[in-house]
């Protein structure tokens, strides 16, 4: 008796109600086509406006000029991890520099470097990922070929509410399970990568906005799947793409512009559901414990902890029986995570809340 309005999954994550019924209604007949959306080539005309209609969805939401280039690739954030070194730090002598602020940082690095050096300039693993650097303890040099950091750690729930780095060196940035649930200055932006199952589509897809002269720039001989500049060049359609992923990313950005009204109110929405529950975790005289100190709080992926692991195990049992799903903490950390991503809705954070204090009062 799960339900779909209570999805709080750390992802692949809940859906807009709107976009999962037009979806269940295109998967048998897409209008004025009359094929299942599954049975369209890629090649046709109308899959050409879908990606085009896209490109442009994003660079509007994201505030970005002609010189960024919009591309669906596939392989996950993961496949980023190692084409983004490959790109921009193969056969170079100076050091990539890396953030490392949790879990997901952590799988990146080692990726970098099987390409070339790399300097990791922060590391939060001694204090248990539990807070991010401030900007005293970030040195960056000129010199580094590039930086990267993880806009939001999803499994620790830690997100920068600033953008890090210098002008002069290009940023490149994992925004995986904060992309488009707030407004920013994307243009400080070199190359910006988020795949698509947190806050904008199903999994199977991840877009990369990446400006151009970092891929004119010369670069190592790479596989032409893997070399931007092709996936550029083709408008993601080099080989088959996942046609209904990229679709189905289409209906989310449609109901991010007309439905919610931009990324503004977005935010307005994602910071009202943020302030509920920790709200709720503040004031439950420690029953409930926030993983992430409370400047680095994220406002997407809530995590927490109960005074037991069997409390969390009745949590997660008595959650699930009255409806709410994936409330469970990754498996490299436990505990308990709410991922309360764009198409989570106030009131269903409120469910959750109403929940939680029931199940506070009813155990202490
Ligand atoms: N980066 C971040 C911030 C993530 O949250 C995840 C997965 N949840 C990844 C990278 C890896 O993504 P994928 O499974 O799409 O490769």
């Amino acid at each position: 008796n799960l339900q779909n309005s209570l999805n709080f999954s750390g992802g692949p994550g809940a859906l807009p109600e709107s976009v999962l019924l037009q979806l269940s209604e295109e998967l048998i007949q897409v209008p004025g086509l009359g094929i299942s959306i599954l049975g369209i080539s890629h090649r046709s005309e109308w899959f050409a406006e879908v990606i085009s209609e896209l490109e442009d969805n994003i660079r509007a939401l994201l505030g970005l000029n002609e010189k960024y280039h919009v591309l669906l690739l596939q392989g996950g954030a993961t496949q980023q991890f190692s084409m983004v070194p490959m790109t921009l730090l193969r056969g170079k002598s100076t050091a990539a520099e890396y953030i490392q602020t949790g879990y997901w940082s952590g799988k990146a690095i080692p990726e970098a470097k099987l390409e070339g050096p790399i300097r990791v300039i922060w590391n939060g693993r001694a204090a248990g990922f539990n807070r991010l650097p401030t900007d005293d303890e970030l040195c960056f040099s000129p010199d580094a070929p590039y930086i990267h950091y993880i806009s939001n750690e999803t499994v620790e729930g830690l997100q920068f509410q600033r953008v890090l780095g210098r002008d002069d060196v290009p940023r490149v940035c994992d925004m995986s399970s904060d992309f488009l649930s707030k407004p920013g200055d994307f243009e400080r932006f070199s190359l910006i990568y988020a795949h698509a199952q947190k806050n904008i589509g199903p999994s199977g897809i991840t877009v990369v906005v990446v400006r151009d002269e970092l891929i004119e720039q010369p670069h190592a001989e790479l596989p032409s799947f893997l070399d931007y500049k092709t996936q550029a060049k083709a408008h993601s359609n080099f080989n088959t793409p996942p046609v209904f992923a990229i679709y189905a990313v289409l209906l989310v950005t449609r109901w991010l512009i007309k439905d919610i009204g931009g990324l503004t109110q977005m935010d307005r929405i994602n910071r009202r559901k943020a302030e509920l529950l920790y709200g709720l975790i503040d004031d439950s005289d420690g029953f409930y414990q926030g993983r992430a100190e409370t400047a680095d709080r994220s406002l997407m992926n809530v995590v927490f902890n109960l005074p037991s692991l069997e409390l969390e195990k009745r949590f997660i049992q008595e959650s699930q029986a009255a409806g709410f799903s994936g409330l469970a903490g990754h498996r490299a950390i436990g505990g308990l995570r709410a991922s309360i991503y764009n198409a989570v809705t106030i009131e269903a954070v409120e469910e959750l809340v109403n929940f939680m204090d029931a199940f506070w009062r009813k155990s202490v």
